[in-house]
Order: C-alpha cells, then structure tokens, then sequence
C-alpha cells in the first residue's frame, strides 16, 4: 500500500506500522497472560453424517464434532482464532495453546462417551499448526494427554491443512509418527492449496476436508460441482472420506450429498457450540 501511494510521503506510513507492530506485541503479551489465566476455551461444531439415498437425505447428527479455539478477552469480547492463532504461531506460544486445546477436547470428549453413550459424538477433530509440528517431543506431547484423558486414538482426528502436510521432512516424519499413536489425520481447507488430486495419495491422512469456498459454490456453478465429485472419487479410491466444509444452505447440503460426500459440517445444522449446548443438540432436544 506504501508503495503504490508513492514515495512522495513516506513517512506517513511509518506511525501505522509501528502502531501495527506495538498492537501485535500488546496480543502476544496479552494471550500469554490469557494463556496462564484460563481465558481460553474450546467450542465444538458438529460434523453430521450425510446419509440416505441420493435425493433423500438423512442428517446423523453424532458423527463427530470438531474443537475450534476462542479466547474471552477481559475488554474485547470473545475473540475469533484468526485474530491469535499466528501471533502465537510467531511468539512461540502456540506449542502451549495446542495442548491446551487437544487435552480440554480430549477430556470433553471422554466425559460425552460417559454421559452420551449411544448419541456421543464418534469422532474428535482437532487443529494443528505449524509450529505445534515443529516442536520437538510433539508426538510425546500427544501421547501423554491420550494416556491422561483416556480417549481412544481411535476417535481422534487430527487437521492440517495441505500446505502444512505437503511439506518437508520433519513435518512428514512428524505426522507419520503421530499416525503410530492410533489416530488419524484430515486434509483441511482442501483445494485453497496448491496441492493437488494427483498428490493425495503422497498424504498419509485418512479424510479429505473440502473448503467451503467449493461447497459455497456447489448450487450455481457446474464446475465447483466436477471438482467436488472428482475429489470424492479420488478419495475413494485411496480408501478416504470426505466432509464437505461449510454449508449453510439446504440446497447446498443436497448437492455435496448427491455427490457423494457422505459427511458435512456448517451453519445449516449448527454453528460451533459450547459443551453443555452441543450435548443437548446430539440428543435432538429442542431447547438446542
Ligand atoms: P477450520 O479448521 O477450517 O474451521 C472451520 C471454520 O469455519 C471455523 O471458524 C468455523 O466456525 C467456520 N465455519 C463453520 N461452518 C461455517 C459455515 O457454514 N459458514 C462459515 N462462513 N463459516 C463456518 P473459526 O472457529 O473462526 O476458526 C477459523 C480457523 O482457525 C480454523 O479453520 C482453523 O484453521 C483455526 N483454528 C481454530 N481453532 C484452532 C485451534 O485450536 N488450533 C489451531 N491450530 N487452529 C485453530
Ligand atoms: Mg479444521
Ligand atoms: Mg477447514
Ligand atoms: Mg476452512
């Protein structure tokens, strides 16, 4: 932006980048005491199971439910991932939020088993990042809140996104690793990336999660629809599943049905919720 205004007067910029990077420093400060003061906390979006025949669908509502991160800020309110997710990538913080997450997920999700039995959700997703697969002594990490809280590996599914498992050595050896301890791994915002269908067979994930930016799309345009059925296809064929992220309509969920996606997760059936709400809306009790 500095450069296309000219270089006539530069100097204007410069109070709005520092302003820039004193705020970036004031959240790194700030979400290191968040992090020490509980102000974060977990909500869970229902991932349902899209069933029936083609043209009558059957919404599952216990298939699974992903963790998303939020942060009650004392001033601000609650605070969206997007906002700190990098700030802690970048401060080196981000190892400790990770497991944070992964342990108050797991936790919930073992206490749903108990008191849900038959309509507790069947899967548990969690998101990685960068750095969380970085850190040395990750997969120990991992193996010790599995021991802790006792979920099986089994119901516990790690994300990550195609850029991040697409890369090098010591990001593949890591997720190879983890894939030992008994869980298993989703492709998330699948198709914003550069990677592609000819290289999902390199990826040792097990679900392929299509981004809503295709799942937007699947009513009005043909095309979007030809990528989405060619990712389920492939998919298939390497013995994965797919989830269809995103949908907010019906008419959207009816069409990532008829091709084929066999699980979906949006706003059409519930946006991320607290634990307590989410246990009521599995059970289909209509105060959820
Ligand atoms: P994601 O993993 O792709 O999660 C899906 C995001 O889409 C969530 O946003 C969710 O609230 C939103 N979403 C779900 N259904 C709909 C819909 O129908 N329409 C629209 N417009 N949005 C929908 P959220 O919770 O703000 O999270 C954003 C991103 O932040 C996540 O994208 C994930 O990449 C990251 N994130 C969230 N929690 C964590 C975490 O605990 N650890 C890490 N490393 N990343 C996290
Ligand atoms: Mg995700
Ligand atoms: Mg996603
Ligand atoms: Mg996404």
């Amino acid at each position: 932006e500095a450069k296309r205004a000219g270089g006539g007067r530069p100097a204007r910029f410069e109070p709005a980048m520092r302003e820039r990077a004193a705020r970036r420093g004031g959240i790194e400060a700030d979400l290191r005491r968040a992090l020490q003061l509980g102000e974060l906390f977990v909500v869970y979006q229902p991932v349902v199971g899209l069933a029936g025949p083609p043209g009558s669908l059957a919404v599952e509502r216990n298939a699974g439910v992903e963790a998303l991160v939020r942060w009650q800020h004392p001033t601000r309110g609650v605070v969206p991932p997007i906002e700190f997710i990098g700030v802690a990538e970048e401060s080196g913080l981000i190892g400790e939020l990770g497991a944070f997450v992964l342990e108050a997920a797991c936790r919930q999700f073992v206490t749903w088993q108990r008191e849900l039995a038959d309509d507790a959700p069947r899967l548990l997703a969690v998101n990685l990042s960068r750095g969380q697969l970085r850190e040395a002594g990750f997969t120990a990490r991992v193996a010790a809140i599995l021991r802790e809280t006792g979920i099986d590996p089994r119901q516990l599914q790690l994300e990550v996104t195609e850029s991040l498992a697409a890369q090098d050595q010591a990001v593949q050896a890591s997720l190879h690793e983890l894939r030992e301890l008994g869980l298993s791994l989703a492709l998330d915002d699948f198709g914003t990336g550069y990677s592609s269908l000819a290289s999902l067979h390199l990826l040792p994930v097990g679900v392929v999660k299509i981004d809503r930016s295709f799942v937007s799309q699947a009513v009005d345009s043909a095309h979007h629809r030809v990528l989405i059925e060619a990712t389920v296809r492939v998919a298939e064929s390497l013995h994965m599943g797919t989830v269809a992220e995103g949908i907010e309509t019906a008419a959207q969920a009816a069409s990532v049905h008829a091709l084929g996606c066999r699980k979906g997760q949006g706003y059409l059936f519930s946006p991320p919720l607290p634990a307590d709400v989410l246990a009521r809306w599995v059970r289909g009790d209509a105060t959820a």
